[in-house]
């Protein structure tokens, strides 16, 4: 396309921020500024097991099986909302806009790590067939492309399990127990895990785990967002 297309393309049917729909001219990232000026970016000093600040995490005792987890935002506010878009209603091009800020907190947090693919926390298969596609495998496609790391499909998920996001705590860490199957040929790997929002890790644990009995040798995860841990939870 010529730069005078690409021009009239741009002022007839602009991007649009993916948060208020506004039109976007010149950003990278798909977000007007005022939408990006007010993200729920995660900064500072964090946990290396939940992605969150001290005062939000509550980590404790609980063992996750797997060697850390990052993520750019809070799952809160209209990030929250997004993700829902993303998840329910077939906005499936946001991967690209989560994908290039996960590009970038895996670039900051995990710096001299060298992966040897990424792979997603999966879907049973008919619930991926009624959704036409799984979150995870989009955002971790994306990724690939943006890190320049080969994706491999390698974890399955054998059973359907209830929707996790109504659930509380306690419930939430059995549903997934042995739900998981991976590929047996991971001897020594270093993998990126990825799914959308941690919440109470018990997933991307699980996954973790199978991944550590097919012979991997690290596991580091990434996600869109991580769920602040309140008390009423527990
Ligand atoms: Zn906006
Ligand atoms: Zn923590």
């Amino acid at each position: 396309m010529t730069d005078l297309l690409k021009t009239i393309k741009a002022v007839l049917w602009p991007e649009r921020c993916i948060f208020c729909g506004s039109p976007v001219f010149s950003s990278d990232k798909n977000t007007c500024e005022c939408c990006k000026n007010s993200l729920p970016f995660i900064n500072g000093k964090v946990c290396a097991a939940c992605g969150c600040e001290k005062q939000f995490c509550g980590c404790r005792s609980s063992i996750m099986y797997y060697d850390r987890f990052t993520a750019p935002f809070y799952y809160e506010n209209q990030v929250r909302q997004s993700i829902h878009s993303f998840k329910f209603h077939g906005r499936k091009k946001n991967a690209a806009f989560y994908a290039s800020y996960m590009a970038d907190c895996v670039k900051e947090k995990y710096d001299g790590e060298k992966f040897d693919f990424i792979t997603a926390v999966p879907m049973y298969f008919a619930d991926r067939k009624a959704r036409g596609y799984n979150q995870s495998d989009e955002l971790a496609e994306a990724l690939s492309k943006k890190l320049g790391i080969e994706f491999r499909s390698v974890i399955r998920k054998i059973y359907h399990t209830d929707k996790q996001s109504g659930k509380q705590m306690i419930d939430r860490t059995g549903n997934v127990f042995g739900v998981f199957d991976v590929d047996n040929d991971l001897e020594g790997k270093s993998v990126l895990l990825v799914d959308d929002i941690r919440t109470t890790g018990s997933t991307l644990s699980e996954c973790g785990k199978m991944l550590y009995l097919a012979g991997a040798k690290r596991v580091c995860c990434v996600s869109i967002a991580a769920a602040k841990f309140k008390k009423k939870n527990k």
